[in-house]
């Protein structure tokens, strides 16, 4: 097993899979190590929003898809956890789970966030059928329904005002503590009639194949069509911290070129941050691997002409 590369990229989503093939293309050797079960891409049923799909695709078909296309390219897949990054005399030593250890001149954090769970009973059976994390990704599958955004910050006021060009209802229920809007956001709810109430939250209920309703602490039941969850999206910071790079917020602080404080770390995908879809994550890993591509070569412009 070869154990020192000129990347490595810690990570399995879109993120890590667009950097790895444009870094293998340009001639360098390239390791992904991560757990491509666990990109959120694995858990997308339907995908209608990454260009090139007409009928949309299943998030796991185009995740096969990217490994594939990276695999076949020459990219060298290890399909398990890092635990542990650290800078060694100007390489980075990359330790895993099964205690392999790999070192690489410059490193890729493609690890992502996760949506923050409400981590309450029947929110994972519903997953994707009927709770939803994301309403650019799949609110238009609920155009002229009943929806209620579960939040209690601007972020489930930004969802709900998404949402409400398109479905019939929205409500905001906030499990705790109360709905703490700003009064910008406010006054656009007023305007769009989307209420918000403060109730704790039992359960999610559904048929067995869709979640159609929650079970409130004192009995009441709510009926909707999907339950859109917004609690927020967070990185883990344990790689960052370990190699002692600048953080924003829960994320990695990058430059232009997805560059961290540590001129031989990229980071790229949801480890930085931002708009949480798959095209910016696979833009993402494509900056990143240019950045790469041109410090490690010094040319002054890359052009893939392979
Ligand atoms: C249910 C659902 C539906 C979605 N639908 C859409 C949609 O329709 N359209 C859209 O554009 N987006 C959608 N998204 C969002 C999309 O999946 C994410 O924006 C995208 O996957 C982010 O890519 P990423 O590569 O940055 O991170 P991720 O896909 O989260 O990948 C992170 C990778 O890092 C790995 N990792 C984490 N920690 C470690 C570690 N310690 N060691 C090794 N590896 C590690 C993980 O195992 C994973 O493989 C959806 C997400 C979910 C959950």
């Amino acid at each position: 097993m070869n154990r020192s590369y000129d990347a490595i990229v810690v990570g399995a989503g879109p993120a890590a899979w667009s950097a790895s093939i444009f870094l293998v293309r340009a001639g360098m050797s390239v390791l992904v190590v991560g757990v491509d079960n666990e990109s959120g891409l694995a858990d997308a049923s339907d995908v209608r929003n990454f260009p090139g799909f007409p009928d949309g695709i299943s998030g796991r078909t185009l995740l096969d898809n990217m490994i594939a296309q990276a695999k076949n390219q020459g990219v060298v897949y290890e399909k398990q956890e890092v635990t542990h990054t650290e800078e060694i005399n100007g390489n980075f030593l990359t330790k895993t789970a099964n205690l392999d250890e790999f070192t690489a001149k410059n490193l890729v954090l493609a690890h992502g966030a996760n949506y923050i769970k409400a981590n309450l009973p029947g929110e994972k059976e519903y997953s994707g059928k009927g709770v939803h994390y994301c309403a650019l990704c799949d609110g238009p599958i609920y155009k002229g329904k009943s929806i209620v955004v579960l939040g209690n910050s601007n972020l489930a006021a930004e969802e709900a005002i998404e949402l409400s060009a398109y479905v019939k209802d929205v409500r905001i229920i906030s499990h705790s503590p109360a709905v703490n809007f700003s009064e910008g956001y406010k006054n656009i709810l007023d305007s769009k009639h989307v209420s918000a109430v403060t109730v704790r939250i039992k359960e999610i209920k559904g048929d067995g194949a869709k979640a159609n309703s929650v079970i409130t602490e004192t009995g009441e039941t709510i009926n909707f069509d999907a339950l859109f969850i917004a609690l927020g999206v967070a990185s883990s910071l344990d790689f960052a911290r370990q190699l002692g790079l600048e953080v924003a917020g829960d994320f990695i602080k990058v430059d232009v070129n997805m560059r961290t404080s540590n001129e031989k770390v990229w980071a790229v995908g949801m480890a930085r941050g931002g708009v949480n879809q798959i095209v910016k994550s696979v833009g993402d890993g494509a900056i990143g691997a240019v950045s790469i591509i041109k410090t490690s070569k010094g040319l002054p412009n890359y052009i893939d002409h392979t």
